[in-house]
């Protein structure tokens, strides 16, 4: 349902993204782990066709349908939801109007009461304030507030693909476990499929993903089982990337 073909991304003409490939079925999790300046970052973003990266090579297609070159609000459109890895302010601009306008967007309207109410329960879920539905988007927000305020729009556009940019940097260990339970039971809910950026062994443990990837220098050098970033968490990167003889290994930055 989502397959990244031999893609290519540069930035201001230097290529960092070489000939990367993904595929995802429905339902799985997949991790993506790497060194500092790996790349995992802007695959994130070009899978959204952010402006700042140029696709000059390859394809992305999500449920059927190429979207390399689509707008990014028409591939949030279809289902995908992206939480950056530092997220924005939105001055001006409350969770509330924002939430309900992506719901419109997507047809799925709820008047203001229904809203409100599936607000509050998620607000609870995430150990939040509820006054957070009316605040303007991450604006005064600590670093693990925006992860959760981020997760809330999760709970309510109810996307079918997330992709996570190290949701837990910024979290403290209690707020891991929380993000990892909501993560957890909104994949039991709803099937979505996802690719979490992460190097936190309790998330990992948490959410059990189907695969876990590896990329160094803006390629995909190895792909595994979870016992993969068992491995890696527990021996670093570059005596990983040295014992599997991939080249460049200790020179990501
Ligand atoms: P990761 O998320 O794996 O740490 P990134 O995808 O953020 O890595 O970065 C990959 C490479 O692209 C790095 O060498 C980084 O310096 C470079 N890069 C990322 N964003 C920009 C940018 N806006 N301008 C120039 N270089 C960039
Ligand atoms: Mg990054």
């Amino acid at each position: 349902m989502f397959e990244i073909k031999d893609l290519c991304v540069s930035i201001e003409e230097k290529e960092i993204l070489k000939d990367f490939n993904l595929s995802i079925k429905e339902g799985e999790i997949h991790v993506l782990m790497g060194p500092n300046g790996a790349g995992k970052s802007t695959i994130c973003k070009s899978i959204l066709n952010h402006p700042n990266y140029q696709i000059t090579k390859g394809s992305i297609f999500y449920q059927g349908k190429e979207i390399t070159h689509e707008k990014t609000a028409t591939i949030a459109k279809m289902g995908l939801y992206y939480i950056n890895q530092t997220p924005i302010e939105i001055e001006g601009i409350t969770n509330l109007e924002m939430l309900r306008t992506a719901l419109n967007e997507q047809q799925k309207e709820l008047n203001i009461f229904d809203f409100k109410k599936k607000c509050q329960e998620v607000c609870e879920k995430l150990n939040i304030p509820k006054s957070f539905i009316t605040r303007q988007v991450n604006v005064g927000m600590s670093g693990g507030e925006r992860k959760k305020n981020e997760l809330l729009g999760m709970w309510i556009l109810e996307p079918s693909f997330l992709l996570l940019d190290e949701i837990d940097s910024g979290l403290d260990i209690d707020a891991i476990k929380l993000v990892g339970k909501n993560l957890k039971e909104y994949h039991e809910k709803t099937n979505a499929s996802m690719l979490i950026v992460t190097h936190q062994k309790n998330l990992i443990d948490l959410l059990n993903p189907d695969y876990v990837h590896v990329m160094e220098h803006g390629q995909m050098v190895k792909t595994g089982s979870k016992q993969l970033a068992e491995d890696i968490l527990k021996n670093g990167f570059y005596e990983f990337l040295e014992a599997n003889m991939i080249s460049g290994s200790g020179q990501s930055e």
